[in-house]
């Protein structure tokens, strides 16, 4: 008789399981459904998943989910971007709820600072993925 404990029974911790990685994040993201991380000492919420607060270092970051539109803060550009990504699209960092994401905005779109944007796909870059928004 052996005590052996068998393969596959270690208890995931809860911790692990709440945890924002960046595995978790990009499925929500494909699902429309776009993560972020809340502080609990400081409020900052980030639209990324970071093992810390970005703002103070604490480690007392929820996931929160973050809404589908937002308004665009900042965008450029890209003319001439590296290998098959297309040419004269915009990226832009949108304002999502708290949060500020990194996205593409769609091809044929163009958008200008606090123009209204919904989150409509996701783009890959060599293995890391954005969000697509569509200007409103
Ligand atoms: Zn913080």
């Amino acid at each position: 008789m052996s005590n052996r404990p068998e393969q596959g029974q270690r208890a995931a911790s809860d911790d692990e399981s709440e945890r924002l990685t960046h595995e978790r994040w990009t499925r929500a993201l494909e699902a429309g459904e776009p993560m972020g991380l809340s502080c609990g000492d400081c409020g900052y919420v980030t639209g990324t998943p970071k093992a810390a607060c970005v703002r103070c270092g604490s480690r007392d970051v929820s996931t929160v989910s973050l809404p589908t539109s937002g308004t665009v803060y900042t965008k450029s550009t890209i003319e001439i971007a590296p290998g098959n990504q297309g040419r004269g699209y915009q990226i832009a960092l949108i304002d999502l709820g708290d949060a500020r994401m990194l996205g593409r905005i769609a091809d044929g779109d163009h958008v200008e600072i606090d123009d209204t944007v919904e989150l409509t796909g996701t783009y890959e870059y060599d293995g890391d993925i954005v969000g697509v928004f569509e200007a409103r």
